[in-house]
């Protein structure tokens, strides 16, 4: 590789131009004109003609020069130092000249000669022909920028960054004059490539983020309603519309449906409040109700006071005989008004307290559906849909970044002996303990899901074998240290647990499975240990 500064020499310019004062001394000088003039009159460059036109300029024969004049010899071995230096791609045709002159061998020079001024044609007409070449690089510039101004940065308006990236590029190109600003605006392109790329995947997650969203809405929506098979049709097509690929027309008719289930929606709302107006009613009827109730009883109250009266100012049986029959009818009448007004409280209360009730179920079940849809209720880990959601998308993750994750599954060991000596609640709470000592434990990108009864699978991503089996080993002696109280008494959790590495492409139900049979190895072997799975066995194929 050649890696000299050469000064140029302008020879190549100046040979259409007249003869002008050489310096006879610079055999350089001299060799360079002395071609000049060959080919300037369309000589064959054979010696004798060089010779011919040498002493023309020198202006006396070679023969008679003393060794310190220039000669032929000296001029031709100027003429190859020059070759050297002008034309690098000659080297090798050029050297052998200098030593076809050094042994004076004239017939193997005039040869030589011959070839490389046909070589030196050739590569004057391959500059020629490179002429027009670079026009057309200059029209596919052209094109290139216009492009990138008028194609690429409006396709980029929602991203104003990547969008000047692009037009500075447009601009670059336009003005890459030389390779090594081509070049480097083909390095920009590349990048803005990559950019984009990027982004795009960007974009793609969120919109699958987006779908899952409004896949997990529609679903609770889907809870909400009882046995509504109108509403459910709809969700249906809804959710049937989510689950193909993301198209304008399909996302469209999922409009059109969704809007219909909140028109419904709303109307079920409407009912909300028509059971709280019913309470307020019937509220209201029980206090009036219950003063007529008191009313009444004072009334008869001050009936028996007159009757009372009466029957402590007479003497007369007949007349006490009425006074105490006139007694036991008001007495009666005042029994069922009293009866009829509590059947009719009775009732109202019940009344009441049906909306009462019926509203407070409304309201929690509205509070819990966002949360109840994927945690466990008791533990608040995961449950089997929160589980299948974060499995998903570490998988989704998982191949495309082509990083490991890891599985593990957790069987708490002898828990049926702790429920039976502490009961079932204590039980509860030793499930809530792990839970929290785990979420204590593990990363914030890690997560841990409630399989079912004291089994539980922690996910986490972008984490090695060896590494998985560490931060579960460090958890089982975190449950050593921080551990859990019964009634201030210590109680000594452990647990067995079995770790797999997903494999690219694994499904979810075959790496748990792998996960819990390492598990019941670890049961198997003693509990309170952590086993590794065996690798998928096809793992050439991946
Ligand atoms: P091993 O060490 O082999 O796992 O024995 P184990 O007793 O833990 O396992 P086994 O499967 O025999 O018993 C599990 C017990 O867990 C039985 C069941 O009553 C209890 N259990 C399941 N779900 C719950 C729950 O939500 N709360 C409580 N308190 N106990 C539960
Ligand atoms: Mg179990
Ligand atoms: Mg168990």
């Amino acid at each position: 590789m050649h890696c000299m500064e050469i000064a140029q020499s302008g020879w190549g310019e100046k040979v259409a131009e007249p003869t002008e004062k050489i310096n006879l001394n610079n055999p350089t000088e001299v060799a360079r004109e002395t071609l000049r003039r060959l080919a300037m009159r369309r000589i064959a460059p054979t010696p004798d003609n060089y010779q011919t036109l040498f002493e023309e300029i020198v202006g006396k024969p070679t023969a008679t020069t003393d060794s310190n004049e220039p000669t032929a010899a000296t001029a031709l071995a100027g003429l190859v130092m020059d070759l050297n230096l002008q034309y690098p791609e000659l080297a090798d045709p050029v050297e052998s000249l200098g030593q076809s002159i050094r042994k004076n061998d004239w017939a193997l020079t005039r040869k030589q000669l011959g070839q490389i001024t046909r070589q030196l044609k050739s590569l004057s007409e391959g500059d020629n022909a490179s002429r027009p070449q670079s026009e057309e690089l200059a029209l596919l510039r052209d094109l290139l920028a216009k492009t990138l101004e008028y194609g690429v940065v409006t396709q980029l308006a929602h991203d104003p960054k990547l969008s000047e990236k692009a037009r500075q590029l447009a601009v670059a190109v336009q003005e890459a004059s030389t390779a090594t600003k081509l070049r480097s605006a083909a390095s920009g392109l590349k990048n803005l490539w990559v950019s984009i790329e990027m982004q795009a995947t960007d974009s793609h997650d969120q919109q699958e983020t987006l779908k899952r969203i409004l896949l997990l809405l529609v679903e609770n929506i889907g809870e909400l309603l009882d046995d509504d098979t109108w509403l459910r049709g709809q969700l249906n097509m809804v959710q049937d519309v989510l689950a193909s690929p993301l198209q304008t027309k399909s996302l469209q008719e999922a409009e059109i449906r969704l809007k219909e289930v909140i028109f419904k929606q709303s109307m079920v709302k409407h009912g909300l409040r028509e059971a709280t107006a019913t309470l307020k009613a019937t509220m209201k009827t029980f206090v009036s109700r219950m003063s007529e109730a008191v009313a009444a009883n004072d009334e008869y109250q001050e009936k028996i006071t007159s009757h009372i009266e009466q029957i402590s100012n007479t003497e007369d049986v007949l007349e006490l005989n009425r006074i105490l029959e006139d007694l036991l009818d008001e007495t009666r009448m005042a029994q069922a008004h009293t009866r009829r007004a509590h059947d009719q409280l009775i009732h109202e209360r019940d009344t009441a307290l049906q909306a009462e009730n019926r509203i407070r179920e409304l309201e929690t079940e509205l509070a819990q559906m966002s949360t109840l849809v994927r945690e466990d209720p008791l533990t608040r880990s995961l449950n089997r849909r929160g589980l299948d959601d974060e499995f998903a998308r570490e998988a989704s993750r998982a191949d495309r970044y082509k990083h490991p994750f890891c599985l593990a599954v957790l069987d708490i060991d002898n828990f049926k002996a702790l429920n039976d000596a502490r009961g079932h609640r204590t039980g509860d709470e030793a499930l809530i303990h792990l839970v929290k000592i785990a979420k204590e434990e593990l990363r914030l990108t890690d997560h841990i899901a409630r399989l079912g009864g004291e089994e539980f699978l922690i996910i986490l991503p972008n984490t090695p074998i060896d590494g998985a089996v560490k931060i579960i080993t460090r958890l089982q002696r975190s449950l050593t240290k921080k551990y859990f109280l019964d009634n201030n008494e210590k109680v000594l959790i452990t647990f067995s647990a079995g770790v797999a590495l997903r494999a690219e492409g694994e499904p979810q139900e075959a790496a748990i499975a792998r996960a819990d049979a390492a598990m019941y190895q670890a049961k198997q072997t003693g509990k309170n240990r952590v086993c590794t799975a065996q690798d998928v066995p096809n793992k050439s194929n991946r």
